[in-house]
C-alpha cells in the first residue's frame, strides 16, 4: 500500500493561517459508490475548506483551498476517517494555483476514457436501513429496494464509470421530490446515494404465478412467502442473479428441486432467517459468526447440527448464509420458512440466470413461480462461498460481496490479463500494478459460461 502524502506548507505554522493555499488531491482505490464525495464534503465544511470534489475515471479528485492548518487537518481526516466500505490505494496531493472559491461543492463527474477507478462490491443492507424498513412511520417502510451510501447494490448495477445514477441500471427511474431532497441533503445518509428510491418512485417486485395476473409490491412478496411455506419452488431475483428457493425442511420440496434441476447430489446452499436459526443449523465459533454476518454475506460451509439429507446428501456439513437484500428480510418477516434452499438459478452446469426473459426461458420447467425485481442486474454475480479453516477464512468461491475488490499488488507497469482455468473460471486483470479478479464465472465447458466469461 502506498499512501503518498505531499502536503504543501508555506511558511511556519504560527503565521501560515493568514495565507490561503490551494492543493489538488487525487484519491485512488474503491472510492466511488461508498459515500466518499459526501464524506469529503463534510470534512471540508468542518474545517472551512473551499473548492470542489468530483468523481472521474481514475477515482476522486479534490481541489481544496484554506489555511495551512485547515488543509492539513482536512488531509488527515481524509486518510483516517474514510467511509468503511472505501478501500484507498493512494492519496496524492500537490500544491496548485489558488482560485478563491467561496464554498465547497460536489461537481459533475468527468467521464474519461482511461478508466481505472475501482468499483465497490455489492454491500448487504445496513442496520439503519433495516430499522427504517420495519418502522411503519418511515417513508421507506417495507420498501424492497431501500439503500443508502453505506449499503446496497454497486457492482451488480454499474454500467459505466464514474459511478453516477445515469450509468447504473437505476437510470430509468426518476427520483420523486422526497428522494431528490434526501439525495441533496448533505447531513443525511442518502446524500448522493446513486440507487436511492422509494415506494413512490422506484422499482418494485412482482410475482408471476400460473395464469393469474401479476401481484406487485408487498402483496407479491407475501404471496411468494406463502408459496414457499406451501412447498413450492420459487425463482427469486436477488442482487446478482436469480435463486431457486424452496423450504429446506421439506424433503418433498427439495427432492422436486433436485429432479427438476438435474442435480443429483451436489449440496444446496441455504439462507436462514437470522443468526439464531444459523446457530441451530450449523456449529458456529465466534469467528464463524463474524464471517457469516460480514457485509459480504458469503455462504459459510460449517459442520451440520441438523439432518437435512436432501439438502446436502452424504456430507456432514451445510452451507448457510444470512439474508443480505431487503427483499430477503421482507420474505422472512412475511412468513417464509426459516430455512430456505437458495441455490443459483440454473440448469445443471449453466451459469446463474440474471436477465428476466432468460430466467423465464431457462427456469420455467423448474420454478412454480417467479418473484421478479424490476431493477435490472448489470452482470451476474453469484454468492460467494467460504469455509473457516485452522488458518482463517478460506475462499471457495469469490464472488458477490468481494468482487471486484483488488486481490494483490503486482509490480508491473503494463496491464496483464490472466484468463483462469477451465473449471471454476475467473479472470484477473492487473492495471497500474493492482490485480483485480472477476467474480466466479463457472466451468467453461458450458457454452453460456464461455459467453459470460467473454463479457467480463
Ligand atoms: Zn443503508
Ligand atoms: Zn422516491
Amino acid at each position: 500500500m502506498h499512501s503518498l502524502i505531499n502536503v504543501s506548507h508555506s511558511g511556519d505554522s504560527e503565521t501560515s493561517h493568514a495565507f490561503c493555499l490551494a492543493q489538488l488531491t487525487r484519491v485512488t482505490g474503491i472510492v466511488q459508490g461508498v459515500g466518499f464525495r459526501p464524506f469529503v464534503f463534510r470534512i471540508a465544511q468542518a474545517y472551512d475548506v473551499r473548492g470542489w470534489v468530483l468523481n472521474d475515471s481514475a477515482g476522486v479528485h479534490i481541489h481544496s483551498e484554506g489555511t495551512s492548518r485547515s488543509l492539513s487537518m482536512f488531509l488527515r481526516d481524509l486518510r483516517q476517517l474514510a467511509p468503511p466500505a472505501a478501500v484507498i490505494d493512494g492519496i496524492d496531493s500537490a500544491a496548485t494555483t489558488f482560485v478563491g472559491f467561496d464554498d465547497f461543492r460536489i461537481v459533475d463527474s468527468i467521464v474519461g476514457t482511461d478508466t481505472t477507478a475501482g468499483i465497490s462490491p455489492d454491500l448487504a443492507v445496513c442496520d439503519d436501513c433495516l430499522a427504517e424498513l420495519f418502522d411503519d412511520r418511515d417513508a421507506r417502510a417495507q420498501y424492497v429496494y431501500i439503500n443508502c451510501t453505506s449499503c446496497g447494490p454497486r457492482y451488480s448495477i454499474v454500467i459505466g464509470l464514474p459511478y453516477d445514477r445515469s450509468r447504473t441500471t437505476m437510470s430509468d427511474w426518476e427520483m420523486c421530490a422526497k428522494c431528490a431532497s434526501d439525495y441533496r441533503n448533505v447531513s443525511g445518509r442518502r446524500f448522493h446515494a446513486q440507487p436511492i428510491s422509494c415506494g413512490e418512485c422506484g422499482p418494485q417486485y412482482l410475482l408471476r404465478y400460473g395464469s393469474s395476473s401479476d401481484q406487485r409490491g408487498l402483496a407479491a412478496i407475501r404471496s411468494a412467502a406463502a408459496l414457499l411455506s406451501d412447498g413450492k419452488i420459487v425463482a427469486i431475483k436477488g442482487i446478482g442473479g436469480y435463486h431457486l428457493a424452496c423450504n429446506a425442511d421439506s424433503a418433498d420440496a427439495v427432492k422436486a428441486l433436485r429432479e427438476r434441476k438435474f442435480r443429483k447430489d451436489r449440496p444446496f446452499a441455504m439462507m436462514v432467517a437470522d443468526m439464531q436459526t444459523a446457530r441451530r443449523t450449523v456449529s458456529l465459533s465466534p469467528e464463524a459468526e463474524e464471517l457469516l454476518s460480514a457485509v459480504a454475506r458469503p455462504v459459510l460451509v460449517a459442520p451440520a447440527l441438523v439432518v437435512l439429507d436432501d439438502v446436502a446428501p452424504g456430507t456432514s456439513e451445510l452451507g448457510v448464509m444470512l439474508p443480505y437484500a431487503p427483499l430477503h428480510y421482507l420474505l422472512f418477516a412475511n412468513g417464509a420458512p426459516e430455512r430456505l434452499v437458495m441455490t443459483s438459478a440454473n440448469r445443471s452446469a449453466e451459469p446463474i440466470a440474471y436477465r428476466d426473459e432468460d430466467a423465464f426461458d431457462r427456469l420455467s420447467s423448474i420454478a412454480d413461480a417467479f418473484l421478479v425485481g424490476e431493477r435490472p442486474i448489470a452482470r451476474r454475480v453469484d454468492d460467494s462461498v467460504v469455509r473457516l479453516g485452522a488458518a482463517g477464512p478460506m475462499m471457495l468461491r469469490r464472488s458477490r460481496g468481494y468482487a471486484p475488490g483488488p486481490v494483490a499488488r503486482i509490480p508491473v507497469t503494463r496491464p496483464v490479463l490472466a484468463l483462469g482455468a477451465d473449471l471454476k473460471n475467473t479472470i484477473t486483470l492487473v492495471v497500474n500494478g493492482i490485480a483485480i479478479m472477476s467474480q466466479h464465472i463457472g466451468d467453461l465447458e458450458n457454452h453460456s459460461a464461455r459467453q459470460a466469461s467473454a463479457k467480463q
